[in-house]
């Protein structure tokens, strides 16, 4: 029986650990705090393959988008998904553009994508205040939506432990490196834990595992702000996305409003009250597509970075000239996963190399 020490219990590291458990592997996941504390508990987790290129980037968004829908089929429930699709609309000129011309490329890739009337936005948001969207364009994905990160990755980790796969509460300090063979990891703690393969699923801290740096690849995070408000009766039904801000709700009556713009602003360290101003900012401008979130205030303020490989695409594989070693990094970890885990356990299996994710090898960095 092969062992894998999985390394990280995010959604990337408990969909592969899940599937190698699946497969009859033997299975440690290594996780220094709680399950899905990293980025995936600091994610807008909006399942699309709607801004993505090149074409081979946004085929692999894609087929999480199908991994995610087959999800429901293979467990019968899925509480971490949320359907609905994604509604956008921009009222800035360039925007504007920028949408037509990406409406056209979705159509040629025959991703699900058409423009709706006002009265078709209205029906599917009812609490939209009249005249929200102006002039412009509606634009509609109807197989988009969000998911629940910490629910699936409970789902995951507690289906994997059913079959076997241990969960270790141990910070990676080091990886056991033996000539060109990895061998396993040491921890802060003092302990080794070896394994056949060791997978890295430790998103944005994938280089600062103590390893040599002939395990490490370049990364070029950037930093998001994410607002999620207390619990308010909003009305705001699945994935809002317009000029100056995209919103969702986010359970129990909150909603969750994302501001690319606003972003670049910040550092991680950036002190909550800096934050907030443009925190109700943003709120400020969803209260006047959404009338019912009028009052509603930032309940909590999150930076993250974003795990995002050196040239903006992931990095799942082998390294070269390195047996017994495999990264799977990626930014849209939330549209991946379910495919990733799939595919990553596959090939960790011996299988065929994975056809869809040969331009993705972090061999492409050496
Ligand atoms: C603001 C923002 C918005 C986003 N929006 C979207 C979106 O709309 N759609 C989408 O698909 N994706 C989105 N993403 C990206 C997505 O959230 C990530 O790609 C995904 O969560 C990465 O998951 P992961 O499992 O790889 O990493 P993580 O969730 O970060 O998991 C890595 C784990 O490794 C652990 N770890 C780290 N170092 C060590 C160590 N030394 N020892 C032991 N454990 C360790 C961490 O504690 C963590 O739990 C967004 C990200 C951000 C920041």
């Amino acid at each position: 029986m092969t062992h894998f020490i999985v390394l990280g219990a995010g959604i990337v590291g408990t969909s592969i650990a899940y599937r190698l458990a699946e497969a009859g592997n033997a299975v440690t996941i290594v996780e220094r705090n709680h399950p899905g504390c990293g980025t995936s508990s600091t994610s807008f987790a909006w399942t699309n393959s709607n801004e993505k290129t090149p074409y081979d980037y946004y085929h692999i968004n894609m087929l999480g988008m199908r991994a995610h829908r087959a999800l429901g089929n293979e467990f019968g429930v899925r509480p971490w998904y949320h359907g609905g699709g994604a509604v956008e609309w921009r009222s800035d000129a360039v925007e504007a553009a920028e949408l037509s011309e990406r409406m056209e490329r979705l159509n040629d890739w025959s991703y699900p994508a058409e423009w709706i009337s006002r009265d078709e936005l209205h029906r599917l948001e009812p609490a939209l205040a009249d005249g929200a969207s102006g002039d412009a364009r509606i634009a509609y994905f109807p197989d988009e939506g969000w998911v629940d990160p910490t629910v699936y990755i409970e789902f995951f980790l507690r289906r994997a432990r059913e079959l076997g796969a241990v969960l270790r509460r141990e910070t990676v300090t080091g990886i056991v490196l033996r000539g060109t063979r990895v061998t396993g990891i040491r921890t802060q703690s003092g302990m080794t834990i070896e394994g056949d393969v060791v997978v890295n699923c430790t998103g944005r801290w994938a280089n600062d595992l103590g390893q040599d740096a002939s395990l490490s690849f370049p990364l070029a995070p950037t930093v998001g702000l994410l607002v999620v408000t207390r619990p308010a009766a909003s009305g705001v039904r699945r994935v809002i996305r317009t000029s100056g801000v995209n919103f969702r709700p986010d359970g129990a009556g909150r909603i969750m409003l994302q501001s690319e713009h606003d972003e670049a602003k910040f550092t991680l360290e950036s002190p909550q009250e800096e934050v907030r101003p443009v925190a109700d900012a943003v709120i400020a401008r969803a209260a006047r597509l959404y009338p019912d979130l009028l009052g509603a205030s930032a309940e909590g303020m999150r930076l993250a970075l974003r795990a995002i490989p050196g040239d903006g695409v992931s990095a799942v594989g082998p390294l070269p000239g390195i047996d017994g070693y495999y990264a799977a990094v990626t930014h849209s970890g939330v549209t991946l996963a379910p495919w990733l885990g799939r595919v990553v356990a596959a090939e960790l299996a011996g299988g065929a190399p994975e056809k869809a994710l040969e331009n993705f090898r972090p061999s492409r960095f050496f």
